[in-house]
Order: structure tokens, then C-alpha cells, then sequence
């Protein structure tokens, strides 16, 4: 998802709470979800019965489902049934989960369906939109899925998934997948059906009830790309939406195929900037507007590789998703413009990187959080896990690093990695050793901060060159200079490193990582007095 105008930590109270979810698969693995939903205009309360098909991966005498129970002040949801063939199974709720008892053997399936309603406390969105209109929006991420979903609410855990959305008939209804039945139902009621067959994380099923206007933009290597916005923004939605099958197209050529049955562009009231539910991704409401939302969608719809087909085992690899979604935007905006954007912004993504440092220390694939998930929504996953993308693309070149992309796409597609796995593809696609590379920019804090300085030796026509690394641990890095109109590279390992370089004449310029390849905070000193401070004698 993308961080927008709102700053997103000031929303953090209102949703941090403790997920129980079970560790990833240690009883049951979900097959598939299919979720009957009935909402209405009376009133906030919906309907659901949830149809979960599972396996057991292990004997078990009860497993748990989750689900936030009602609370005081009445949001919540309360199960009134649980039953497999129609025949009544005894449970327990608890503050946020269902605990059901079963006898379930190790590789056996079964079909549970659990019937519940409630005031979503979270996850879905009833409200009115800026036009005064009501509206229901899913926004699942990280966790949030069971407030209204009984589910396993963590990215390990995938599966593909139904909406059956039973609502007043003047609303449209989009989800994942495709619509493959729409019926009109009696009391001016209607019922819609999606269904993807492609696994999914909880974080990225929704559905989404409003009034929309709805443009087929056109279709994109068969996938066809569809428009849905509010209808007083049809003309300018439809417009600036349509930059999808661009941004489409060339993920396709660069990554591998589409995942997903079609892809939806949608208005709506997401918490985020953009939230990129499977082939139904969601805009923030002012979205549509006098500015473009190129760069958003190209975010977005880099996600759909990234973190909805390709999904990070647990959050703690989360740049698996934003780091990707951050670097595939910067290519997609250098293919379209140019080389000068992608510097631009990668100064600026380094910017970030280094004021965030201030204020957090730990590593990119950060294990200090457990519960509150939005914590990690920072400069780490998206900016630097953006750089690592960068610098990993130098290092490898153009085609071993495509290459060892599309790859882990290819292996990861429908299922889960961690950081280790992009590793391995990698290093299979390149043949070079990345475990320092890992080891110092994703699994360490902290970048390089580079004190330098230089003098020429008219005697000895020689040009001295000192670079210090001033954080506590040396980086093994190289650092391009342009020096005079001579590009030289140099290889630092150490806490200094000193460089005589013969030349004939006194250089003109002396320009620190010109091409903008290298995440590192520069500066320049006079250098006697470099000299002076680190104690190295002349
Ligand atoms: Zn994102």
C-alpha cells in the first residue's frame, strides 16, 4: 500500500491491536475461502457465512479461526453457528479468535461454515463518501481482515477466495477476480458473485459497494482493466485512470505474466494512498483529480507481482512488497521519462532514508515487531528496500538481474518467500556471492555515512584521495567518482581508504557518485583536516 497526504502514524492508535493469528500453517492450511456477505441501508450490521475449506496438516483436536469477537459498545462479530455437512460442531469464541473442536487427521480436507453477524469494529469501511453517499469498503491491511472475515489473518496462509454479496440493488460490487453471476433478488435486492482462483493473502481480499461509474479501459494481453469511480468523477476518473494499461503492459514484459483474472482501478475510502488489493486495487477518494495519480497506480499495480502473487512469508519482510513497489516505480517512471527521474528520485528516496535513520535503527527486514504491523510501513521497506533493489541492479547488471527477478516470480508466484529466497534467485541468475551484500544492507541497520577529502600532489602528480566511513560498522561498498571527465571506481571496506591516483594536472571537478548508485550520505572536508582527525600519519 502507499502512504499518501494522511499521515498514516497518527491513525496507528486507532488500530493496533494484538493479532492472534496461529504461526503460519501449524495446524490447518486454508484451501479456500468463500464468503456470503448481506449488507444493507438500514443499518451497519452485516450477515456473513463463511465457507472455509481447509487441511489438516497435523492430528488435531480443535484449531483456531480468526475473528474479532463483539466488544463492549457492540462492534464485533458473534458467531451463532459452526457446522461441517450441516451438522452442528462445538466452538469457542474468544476476544479474537474462534477455537473449533474437530478430530481433523493430518492430510485430511473439510468444509466448515461458520455463520456469524456483527458491526464491523474495523476491516470494512461502511461510511458516505465526499459526494454523501453510503459506501462499503474492505481495507484488510495488515491484519484487519478478521474483523470481518473469519479467516487466518496472515500473509502465510493464502488461498483463493469467493465473495457472494447479497446488498440493495443500487449498488455495483467489485471484488477479486471475476463477476461470474449477477442477480436481482426480491425487496429491491441483488446479488453479486466474484470469485479468484488465484491464492491470495487475506491483506488483499475485499470487496467494494458503492455507486461506481464503470469504464472497461481495454484489455491488456487478454486481462481485461476496468475503471470504478464515483460517478461525479466519471469524466476525470476515467481519464486519468486509463494510464493502467501502460503501467500493466510493461510489468508484464519487464517481470512475467499478470497473475490475476482482470484488474480494477477503484475510487474509494481506503485508509491508504493506495491499497493493492488482488486485481481490485483501491485509491484514496481524492484520487481522481487535478493531479495525476501515474506514479500511485504504478505503485499499486507493481504489488500485484510483489506482495499479492509473489507474498513475503511473514511482515517482517515486508520490502519484499514495498521495497519492490518503491524501485519497480522508479523504473517504470525512468522508462517513461527518462534517466534524469530515476536520479530524482532516487536523491530523494535517499533523503528519506537518512532522515528516517534518525529516528529508527534497525535493519530492513526488521523481526522487532510483532503485533503492530503499521510501525513497518517506513523508510526502511519502502525507500532503502527500494535503494538495496537499485544497488542490487548495478551490481548484477541489466540482464542477470532481470533475469534472477523473473525467477523468483516465476518460483514464488501463488506462494510465499523471504528474503532469503530473492537471494537465491539471485545469486542463481548472476553467479555471484550475495550474502554481504544481504547481510550489511538488509539484515543490518544503518548505511554508510562517507567523510572525504582530497589534495593533488603538484611534485609527485598524484591525486590523494581519503574516504572515511564514519558509522560504527564499515560497509563493503564501491563508490563511483567522476574526477576531472574520468569516471574511477573505488572499492571501500575499511573505516578509511586511501587513493593515489597519478594524473598530470590538478582535476577540475571531483564529483562524489555521480549516476546516483550508491546509498551513502556524502561529504566533503578539507583534507588536512581529514588527515588530522583520523590520526593517519602523512
Ligand atoms: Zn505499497
Amino acid at each position: 500500500m502507499r502512504k499518501y497526504t494522511l499521515c498514516l502514524f497518527s491513525f496507528c492508535s486507532l488500530f493496533c491491536f494484538s493479532a492472534k493469528a496461529q504461526s503460519a500453517g501449524a495446524v490447518i492450511d486454508v484451501q479456500h475461502y468463500s464468503f456470503n456477505i448481506q449488507l444493507n441501508d438500514k443499518n451497519d450490521t452485516i450477515k456473513g457465512q463463511a465457507g472455509i475449506n481447509l487441511r489438516y496438516l497435523k492430528d488435531a483436536g480443535s484449531f483456531h479461526i480468526n475473528l474479532v469477537n463483539q466488544k463492549a459498545g457492540g462492534r464485533g462479530m458473534l458467531v451463532s453457528s459452526v457446522t461441517e455437512n450441516g451438522k452442528s460442531i462445538s466452538f469457542q469464541q474468544n476476544a479474537d479468535d474462534v477455537i473449533i473442536s474437530t478430530d481433523g487427521k493430518a492430510g485430511t480436507e473439510h468444509q466448515y461454515t461458520i455463520t456469524y453477524s456483527g458491526i464491523p469494529a474495523d476491516g470494512l469501511i461502511i461510511s458516505k463518501n465526499k459526494f454523501g453517499h453510503r459506501t462499503f469498503f474492505g481495507d484488510n491491511w495488515p491484519n484487519r481482515a478478521h474483523n470481518w472475515l473469519p479467516c487466518v489473518d496472515e500473509p502465510a496462509d493464502k488461498a483463493t477466495v469467493d465473495f457472494i454479496v447479497t446488498a440493495p440493488d443500487h449498488y455495483q460490487v467489485v471484488s477479486n477476480g471475476l463477476k461470474i453471476d449477477e442477480k436481482t433478488l426480491p425487496d429491491n435486492m441483488k446479488l453479486t458473485h466474484w470469485s479468484e482462483k488465484a491464492q491470495c493473502p487475506t491483506k488483499v481480499m475485499v470487496i467494494g459497494v458503492a455507486e461506481f461509474a464503470i469504464d472497461h479501459t481495454g484489455d491488456v494481453n487478454n486481462i481485461p482493466v476496468y475503471t470504478y469511480v464515483f460517478p461525479e468523477n466519471k469524466g476525470k476518473g476515467f481519464t486519468s485512470y486509463a494510464v493502467a494499461k501502460e503501467i500493466l503492459a510493461y510489468y508484464i514484459g519487464k517481470v512475467g505474466p499478470y497473475a490475476f483474472e482482470k484488474l480494477a482501478n477503484v475510487q474509494s475510502k481506503t485508509i491508504f494512498g493506495g491499497m493493492e488489493n488482488s486485481g481490485c486495487i483501491f485509491y484514496f477518494e481524492e484520487s481522481v483529480g487535478d493531479r495525476g495519480i501515474e506514479e500511485l497506480m504504478a505503485h499499486e499495480i507493481a504489488h500485484q507481482w510483489f506482495g499479492d502473487a509473489a507474498s513475503e512469508t511473514k511482515f517482517s519482510h515486508l520490502w519484499l512488497s514495498e521495497g519492490f513497489a518503491t524501485y519497480m516505480t522508479n523504473v517504470y517512471l525512468e522508462h517513461k521519462y527518462g534517466a534524469d527521474t530515476l536520479k530524482q528520485r532516487l536523491k530523494a528516496d535517499r533523503e528519506t532514508v537518512f532522515d528516517f535513520e534518525k529516528k529508527r535503527k534497525t535493519a530492513v527486514v526488521d523481526t522487532t515487531v510483532h503485533d503492530n504491523y503499521m510501525v513497518l510501513l517506513n523508510a526502511n521497506s519502502y525507500q532503502k528496500g527500494g535503494w538495496v533493489l537499485h544497488m542490487l541492479h548495478r551490481k548484477l547488471g541489466e540482464e542477470a538481474y532481470w533475469k534472477g527477478i523473473r525467477s523468483y516470480y516465476t518460483k514464488y508466484n501463488g506462494g510465499n518467500a523471504n528474503t532469503d529466497n530473492l537471494r537465491a534467485e539471485l545469486e542463481k541468475a548472476s553467479g555471484q556471492n550475495l550474502e554481504q551484500f544481504f547481510k550489511q544492507w538488509v539484515y543490518t541497520g544503518g548505511a554508510p555515512h562517507l567523510k572525504y577529502g582530497w589534495l593533488y600532489d603538484e611534485k609527485k602528480k598524484v591525486l590523494d584521495i581519503t574516504i572515511v566511513q564514519e558509522q560504527i560498522h564499515p560497509f563493503e561498498v564501491s563508490l563511483q567518482m567522476m574526477i576531472g571527465n574520468k569516471m574511477h571506481t573505488f572499492d571501500l571496506k575499511n573505516k578509511m581508504s586511501h587513493f593515489e591516483i597519478p594524473m598530470t594536472l590538478k582535476p577540475t571537478q571531483v564529483l562524489t557518485d555521480p549516476n546516483v548508485n550508491l546509498l551513502a550520505q556524502f561529504k566533503q572536508v578539507n583534507y588536512v583536516q581529514i588527515m588530522l582527525e583520523n590520526k593517519s600519519p602523512f
